[in-house]
């Protein structure tokens, strides 16, 4: 079986992998004993997801997947983006970043957001990157206790409930690192 590293410390985003990646042995930075946190050094989804692939490469000379999600709102210049998780300050709080979210968009009338997430895969020969993308509009308050992050406020296209609300395996299949997933997942069966 083809050994993967997932480059995450997110057992949440490990256990969804490996339920469907069946044939590939998916390993986590934990189950090699790597606790360290990479750094986010880069500007963009793709920069962050590929300097995390290349550096858990270069550390075990396996195949490897990182990737780097958030949450970009179109009235806001692609707000928060790569600055997700901290959008409130370095604590990483979800109830304050979804707060500043809702204060920053009080008067505006431009709701529509998209969730994205990149993932970058590596090995000997390849580097290339997949995107998901899950588009909505963001919610006068939130909504629901289900999720994570910004799922409170995010009402996905075609739907009038937040990811707070909708049942979690609707948000697994329409989710954005599902899309992201589900590529790299092709691809790698398509080149073994
Ligand atoms: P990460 O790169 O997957 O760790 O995501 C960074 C940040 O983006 C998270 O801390 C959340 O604030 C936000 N985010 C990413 N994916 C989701 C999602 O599926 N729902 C809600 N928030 C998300």
């Amino acid at each position: 079986m083809k050994k993967l590293i997932f480059a995450t410390h997110n057992q949440n985003k490990i256990q969804e992998v490996k339920a469907v990646f069946k044939g590939f042995s998916v390993v986590s930075l934990a189950d090699l004993e790597y606790h360290q946190d990479i750094a986010e050094t880069e500007k963009t989804f793709v920069g962050n997801a590929l300097v995390k692939a290349r550096h858990v490469f270069e550390l075990f000379k396996l195949p490897v997947f990182a990737d780097d999600s958030g949450l970009e709102v179109f009235a806001l210049d692609g707000a928060p983006g790569i600055y997700s998780a901290r959008y409130a300050g370095e604590e990483k709080n979800h109830t304050k970043n979804n707060d500043k979210l809702l204060d920053a968009l009080a008067n505006e009338t431009n709701r529509v957001a998209q969730f994205k997430t990149v993932i970058a895969y590596k090995d000997a020969n390849t580097e290339i990157t997949f995107e998901g993308i899950v588009k909505g509009v963001i919610a006068k308050k939130t909504l629901g206790s289900g999720g994570f992050g910004y799922d409170p406020v995010f009402i996905p296209e075609g739907f009038d409930k937040t990811f707070g609300e909708l049942p979690k395996e609707i948000k697994l299949h329409l989710s954005h690192r599902s899309l992201a997933v589900g590529k790299l997942h092709h691809y790698l069966n398509s080149i073994t």
